[in-house]
C-alpha cells in the first residue's frame, strides 16, 4: 500500500473526504507536498502558525528544551522553567485580573477546565453558551457547542446548559443567579467571522456581574495577535473572568491554557484536592516553543500590520461570485452563494497551489487565516489565484 492508502486504511478519519495531501515540509507561509509541489498556506494550520511554520526562534527553543528534559512529572508538581517563564511573561500582557495560567495540552481541555473552575468557584449549576459557537469536541465542550446537528448524536451531554443567540441584547436575561458561567467567543470564528457589537459585549459583562456568573471568553482562535491585538477582547474594553487559549499559543506545538485571577484559580487545589489534573498539560517542550513564538510575535511588530494586511485582502477580493469578505484582522471569511461554489473555488485554489478551507458553521464561506508574517507579495499572489479560481468557476 502506498502512503495515501495506509492513511485511509489505518489512521482514524474525521470525514469521508479528507484533503489528503502529503506534506513533507513547511516553512514560513509555504507547504511542500511529497511530489515537490508548493502551496501558499492561507490557513496556517487553522489559526495555529501565526508566526509561520517553523519560526527559527520556535525551533531553537524546542531543540534547547529537548536537550534539557522532556516530560518529567504530571502537571503542577514540579517547577518547570518553561511553564513558569511563559505564565509570568504572558501575565505581563494581560489585565491584572488574569494573572494565573493553568496549562493544558489543547483548546478543548482549556474549555473543560474553565467550566469546572466556574462551577467550583460559584457553586452554581447552569452554563450559558451561544448558538454557532465552537469550544472543542470533548463532551463538556461539545455540550456548549452551538449546533444541534453536532450535539445530537452524542447525547446524553452535560445538563443545565442554555444556548442563546450570539450578539442579541434581548436574551441576556436568561443569564440568572443560577448561572455559573457564560462561555462566548469574542468573535464567532466558525460562524464565518461574526463580531458582536461592543454594546453587546459590555451588556454581557454587566449581566454576568449583576448575577455573579463568571464570563469565559474563548480566544483559542482569535488570540495571539490574529485580530490585530494580542487578544480580541482587548478591543472591546471588557475583561473576562477566564480566558481560554490554544492553537497559536503553542506556536505549532500542542498547548492550551485557561487563565484567571489567582483567587479564583486557587479553588482547584482543595475540596477536592487535585480538582483538575493532567499528565501532559504544559509540556515543557510545548511551553518553550510557545513562549518563543509569543516573544517573536511581540518583537516582530506583526500585530501592528494585521489590519493593513487584512485590508489588502479585502480590497483585492472583489468578484461577482464573492458576496462579502468579513474580517477580524487576519481571520477572514470570503462568502459565496453556496457550499457548492465555495468548495469548487477551494479545490481549484489548492490545485493552483493556494491552500484554503471552509468554516464549520458557514460552509459557504472560505477561510482565510494566513500566518501573520505573510508578505504583501504573498497576499497579492493569493488574491490573484483566488480570483482566477472564481473566474474559472463563474465561466464554467
Ligand atoms: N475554541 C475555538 C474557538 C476553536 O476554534 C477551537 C479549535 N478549532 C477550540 C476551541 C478547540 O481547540 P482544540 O481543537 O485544540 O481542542
Amino acid at each position: 500500500m502506498n502512503q495515501r492508502e495506509l492513511f485511509l486504511r489505518h489512521v482514524g478519519q474525521t470525514s469521508d473526504a479528507p484533503i489528503a495531501l502529503e506534506i513533507v515540509r513547511a516553512e514560513g507561509c509555504t507547504l511542500w507536498d511529497a511530489h515537490g509541489k508548493q502551496y501558499l498556506d492561507l490557513i496556517g494550520g487553522i489559526s495555529v502558525c501565526n508566526m509561520g511554520h517553523r519560526h527559527p526562534a520556535v525551533v531553537a527553543a524546542a531543540k534547547e528544551q529537548l536537550d534539557a528534559y522532556l516530560h518529567v512529572m504530571v502537571y503542577g508538581e514540579l517547577i518547570e522553567s518553561p511553564q513558569v517563564q511563559y505564565a509570568a511573561s504572558l501575565s505581563n500582557y494581560l489585565p491584572a485580573a488574569l494573572d494565573t495560567v493553568f496549562f493544558t495540552s489543547s483548546g478543548t481541555e482549556a474549555t473543560e477546565g474553565a467550566m469546572k473552575l466556574a462551577k467550583r468557584y460559584t457553586g452554581k449549576p447552569k452554563i450559558v453558551a451561544f448558538d454557532q459557537s465552537y469550544h472543542g469536541s470533548t463532551q463538556g465542550a461539545l455540550s456548549v457547542m452551538g449546533s444541534e446537528y453536532w450535539r445530537n448524536a452524542f447525547r446524553p451531554l452535560l445538563p443545565g446548559i442554555v444556548h442563546l443567540p450570539h450578539g442579541v441584547l434581548e436574551v441576556l436575561d436568561a443569564i440568572d443567579d443560577q448561572t455559573a458561567c457564560v462561555i462566548a467567543e469574542p468573535i464567532q470564528a466558525e460562524r464565518g467571522v461574526v463580531r458582536p457589537t461592543n454594546e453587546w459585549m459590555h451588556q454581557l459583562r454587566n449581566r454576568c456581574d449583576e448575577v455573579g456568573a463568571l464570563l469565559i471568553l474563548d480566544e483559542i482562535q482569535t488570540g495571539m495577535g490574529r485580530t490585530g491585538s494580542l487578544f480580541a477582547f482587548q478591543q472591546t474594553g471588557i475583561v473576562p473572568d477566564i480566558v481560554l487559549l490554544g492553537k497559536a499559543f503553542g506556536a505549532g506545538m500542542p498547548l492550551g491554557a485557561f487563565v484567571a485571577a489567582r483567587e479564583k484559580m486557587s479553588v482547584l487545589t482543595h475540596d477536592p484536592v487535585l480538582g483538575h489534573i493532567s499528565t501532559f498539560g504544559g509540556h515543557p517542550v510545548c511551553c518553550a516553543a510557545g513562549m518563543a513564538g509569543f516573544h517573536a510575535l511581540l518583537a516582530s511588530g506583526c500585530m501592528d500590520q494585521v489590519t493593513y494586511k487584512s485590508q489588502l485582502f479585502k480590497h483585492r477580493l472583489r468578484h461577482s461570485l464573492i458576496h462579502e469578505v468579513r474580517t477580524a484582522g487576519l481571520l477572514m471569511a470570503v462568502e459565496f452563494e453556496s457550499w457548492d461554489i465555495n468548495k469548487r473555488v477551494i479545490d481549484r485554489c489548492i490545485e493552483l497551489g493556494v491552500f484554503t478551507d471552509w468554516f464549520l458553521f458557514a460552509q459557504h464561506c472560505m477561510r482565510l487565516a494566513p500566518p501573520l508574517i505573510i508578505s504583501e507579495e504573498e497576499i497579492a499572489h493569493a488574491c490573484t489565484i483566488i480570483l482566477q479560481a472564481c473566474d474559472e468557476i463563474a465561466n464554467a
